[in-house]
């Protein structure tokens, strides 16, 4: 996500529904929905800072405006933050590419839920959270050793693996 406003031309801006001249700053509570591994999530942002256009009133955040509802989405859904996975993961001392390859998944994807440009399935975010949280498990996932674990039940199928 950018980050840098630098670059950013001055208001008001074009509005893409109406097409009036009539994007200006705002703060609004916001609600949206937004929808995750199969579930809708109503998200409510109170003071939400985002371009909204004095003619038609449609809100339309900027990059800013869109990581303060994501922001709102993970807290409401608690699922791990971009901060979060990338602290934990950098206070065990793995790269990307380690944390990647303990979980069974491709560096980039890792890459992507650092940089918040994608959300963590809730399956992947219980299994981080078993990661960083539980030793054991995290030294199995890093050995590749799951195999290892003791099941419940042995069926006879598995005598033949
Ligand atoms: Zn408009």
């Amino acid at each position: 996500m950018n980050r840098n406003n630098a670059g950013k031309k001055p208001f008001p801006w074009t509005c893409s529904r109406c097409r009036e001249k009539a994007l200006f700053p705002a703060i609004i509570d916001h609600a949206v929905d937004v929808g995750h591994d199969g579930r809708m999530y109503h998200v409510k942002v109170e003071g939400l800072k985002t371009p909204k256009c004095k003619k038609c009133g449609l809100v339309s955040p900027d990059s800013e405006a869109n990581e303060q509802i994501t922001r709102a989405f993970l807290r409401l859904a608690k699922l791990l933050t971009p901060t979060q996975i990338r602290i934990n993961r950098e206070a065990l001392d793995l790269t990307q590419e380690q944390l990647a390859s303990a979980l069974g998944i491709a560096e980039a994807t890792v890459s992507r839920w650092e940089n918040g440009v994608q959300i963590q399935q809730r399956s992947l975010d219980n299994l981080l959270r078993l990661f960083f949280g539980v030793p054991k498990a995290r030294s199995l996932l890093i050995k590749g050793k799951l195999n290892t674990i003791v099941l419940v039940a042995k069926t006879p199928a598995m005598a033949l693996t």
